[in-house]
């Protein structure tokens, strides 16, 4: 069990979120609005592979499953890499166990460069986070990684897909998230639950998905829903 960019991310909001993602993952609640953005910010994504013409995509998903085979998407992509493969979608790379996947890498004169989609009208600083580790562990992959880009979401709906150059600030990042990753994979590893206080932490910046379980609400929706059902929660 090592950290993805996901796992990152959501540990730097709360451990105890990456714990409870580790351990307890039924606790979680996405409320239907939360979901339908992460759907469209799917849908954006998607669509944004073709942004530079033909391109060759990575994921593999493990037989009769979403779920991706990760192992099968790093072997497809470094058989992509040495074939010169000019633009590769959710390009897999792992070091140590870290793992994350490049929603586009596209090649240079010297090496290639990234370029991470989110479904937003601006670029926000977590964003640049999320590029930054992905650029940590390509860099420790040895990948000659030129120029990092997030793609926004423009005004211009025929042509939505707009590169901002985010290099020197997600490059910026490399030495936080050496300084973190690696207590982050011991506390998700740990055998108890992690106490943390709920504070602005719950809601910024993305709301948590345990707010109800960590502020007693799962427990008192429980009870209702029993009383009103008599079923358990699973
Ligand atoms: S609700 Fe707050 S304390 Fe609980 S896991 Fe989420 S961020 Fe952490």
């Amino acid at each position: 069990m090592a950290i993805t960019k996901t796992d990152f991310m959501r540990g730097m909001q709360c451990p105890k979120m990456l714990w409870l993602d580790k351990h307890r993952p039924g606790l979680k609640v996405i409320p239907p609005e939360i979901q339908a953005k992460l759907d469209a910010g799917n849908e954006f994504g998607d669509q944004a592979m073709a942004m530079f013409g033909p391109y060759e995509e990575m994921t593999v998903y493990r037989p009769g499953t979403r779920i991706p085979d990760k192992a099968a998407m790093l072997q497809r992509t470094q058989e992509h890499l040495e074939a010169g493969t000019e633009v590769i979608c959710e390009a897999a790379f792992s070091n140590y166990n870290n793992y994350c996947a490049v929603d586009i890498l596209r090649k240079t004169e010297t090496g290639y460069d990234m370029y991470e989609v989110k479904n937003a009208p601006e670029v926000y600083e977590q964003f640049v986070k999320d590029a930054g580790f992905q650029y940590y562990i390509l860099k420790r992959c040895k990948m000659p990684i030129g120029r990092v880009y997030i793609v926004i979401h423009g005004e211009d709906e025929a042509n939505p897909f707009v590169p901002v150059d985010v290099t020197r600030e997600a490059k910026g990042f490399y030495k936080w998230i050496n300084d973190n990753i690696w207590d982050l994979n011991r506390k998700q590893k740990e055998r108890e639950e992690l106490q943390v206080e709920p504070g602005e932490q719950c809601t910024t910046p993305y709301p948590c998905w345990y707010y109800g379980y960590c502020h007693g609400e799962a427990a008192q929706n429980a009870s209702a829903d029993e009383s009103a059902t008599g079923e358990e929660q699973h």
